[in-house]
């Protein structure tokens, strides 16, 4: 770990600062999670070894509780799983994720000791754990889940104090990092890293986290090799400075994001988007048009009528009735898009969901011009090297590109492309999948502008042959890939 040193954040404790200069897209370390479990809710739809979405999945005859896409992937995961595997069948049901990572977690300690790799910076101990800041219901669940730990903890296996015990579980609390599918699209599991957990928080931070599985050869020879974690530069860092992720998604209030970090995360954030209200006046401002702008009272009723249908939204997304999702957000836009700001946070969370939906039920020309005013929107709140920002232009960049927009496509696409170099790196899938989808553009582009009437017919071929991918079904995702850690609710 030559490229990091640990020092004393003032007011935040332990940091991590740089040793030399970084620039945007550098990764600044990568590192292996100690070990990771998935969700309850997904132990039957994803691999517990490689953590990739399957559809058809195999049990282990043994616990009848993990699932894994064939016999190489069970070998790989036998160490993380064997112990796990004979305490799962002798307490005769699957403990919740938490105590289960928490016991794969105190297994590896036990094989490997402290430090499990001569690239760890901090032991497990030396981690905060904030049982001393939890409110009275949290330390309830808390203690019910070191209750049932114990008797899920097999007495053949190293017997550990109750502070220790209790030690992990308010880590695994605070600094459970969420675990995405190998696309990076769905929240799947948790693991912890510990390295990790020594970047600080800041609202507008020069670096990101990003999680590679790794390509499938390399997961199936090594022990561990998959579920690295890479802490990628955002932009310039000079020697010697701080670095900082950001725990909370940016699209909140100022107000809002040190509320959730604080209940949370426990810390008052003093970042300075947090000190200046940074761009809160955009995030909840009214539209300006020919320099008349609407009464604090119009912005005010539109604001709220998009939070009830918000949640008329969500329920109905739930109950996968798509095409009333879409009904209630027009319903929404009509109503308030003349009168809020384009960065208006709650209109941008409408036309997110309209984007999607809209694309997932192939009304491709509606999904591109929703996702081109969300990407506009973005661009003046984002960072201009955030992830979601990027996330954001591939939607517009395959939805312009299906509707027959060729050139916004294509741009749209060079754009997330550029973005996703920098926060997910070259050899990430969804990074690939953009490449190849640039030179795609890039060639159609090229044959659109020698003629159109060629390149159309051409296309109407080619969209008759293959159904894009791209248009998995709209469900939550945003949690996923916004929290970076894991709460529970
Ligand atoms: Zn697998
Ligand atoms: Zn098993
Ligand atoms: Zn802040």
């Amino acid at each position: 770990m030559e490229n990091v040193a640990i020092f004393d954040s003032p007011g935040k404790g332990r940091g991590l600062k740089t040793t030399k200069e970084f620039w945007a897209g550098d990764v600044i370390f990568s590192e292996p999670s100690i070990s990771a479990v998935v969700f309850d809710s997904l132990a039957e739809r994803i691999c517990h070894s490689c953590f990739r979405t399957q559809d058809k999945l195999q049990r282990c005859g043994q616990c009848k509780f993990a699932h894994y896409c064939d016999r190489t992937c069970q070998r790989a995961g036998w160490a993380e799983h064997k112990l796990e595997c004979s305490s799962i069948k002798a307490f005769g049901k699957v403990p919740n994720e938490n105590i289960r990572l928490v016991a794969r977690i105190l297994w590896r300690l036990d094989k490997d000791g402290d430090v499990v790799s001569d690239m760890q910076l901090t032991t497990i101990d030396e981690l905060e754990d904030h049982i001393a800041d939890m409110q009275e219901d949290e330390l309830k669940d808390f203690k019910v889940d070191i209750h049932n730990f114990l008797d899920y903890w097999p007495r053949t296996s190293k017997q550990h104090t109750i502070d220790n015990i209790s030690h992990l579980f308010g880590v695994v609390n605070c600094n459970g990092f969420t675990v995405s599918d190998q696309r990076g699209l769905q929240a799947v599991g948790v693991g912890l890293f510990p390295n990790l957990c020594l970047v600080n928080h800041d609202c507008w931070p020069n670096c990101t986290v990003i999680l590679n599985h790794g390509n499938q050869s390399a997961v199936n020879t090594m022990f561990h090799s998959q579920r690295r974690i890479e802490l990628r530069s955002l932009g310039k860092i000079s020697e010697g400075e701080e670095l900082t992720v950001s725990y909370v998604d940016y699209l909140n209030l100022s107000e809002d994001r040190r509320r959730l970090l604080k209940t949370q995360y426990f810390f008052d954030c003093t970042c300075e988007h947090c000190k200046n209200r940074t761009k809160d006046d955009l995030k909840m401002g009214g539209r300006e048009v020919d320099g008349v702008k609407p009464s604090e009272e119009q912005v005010k009723e539109a604001t709220d009528y998009c939070f009830e249908m918000m949640e008329k939204v969500e329920k109905s997304r739930l109950n996968g009735n798509y095409h009333e999702v879409v009904k209630y957000c027009k319903e929404c836009v009509d109503k308030t898009e003349s009168v809020l700001a384009d960065t208006h946070i709650y209109l941008l969370r409408i036309w997110s969901t309209l984007s999607e939906v809209q694309a997932y039920l192939q009304y491709f020309t509606d999904a591109a011009d929703y996702s081109r005013k969300m990407v506009d929107g973005y661009i003046k709140l984002y960072h201009p090297n955030n992830a979601a920002l990027g996330m954001a232009a591939m939607r517009a960049g395959v939805t312009h590109w299906q509707g027959g927009e060729i050139e916004v496509g294509h741009a749209m696409i060079c754009k997330a492309y550029a973005i996703l170099m920098v926060t997910h790196g070259p050899t990430h899938p969804i990074t690939k999948d953009l490449e190849s989808m640039r030179m795609q553009t890039e060639m159609e582009l090229k044959m659109f502008k020698e003629n159109e009437y060629v390149y159309h017919s051409m296309r109407e071929a080619a969209l008759k042959n293959k159904p894009m991918a791209m248009m998995h079904e709209p469900k939550s995702v945003e949690e996923g890939i916004k929290n970076m850690f894991h709460r529970k609710k």
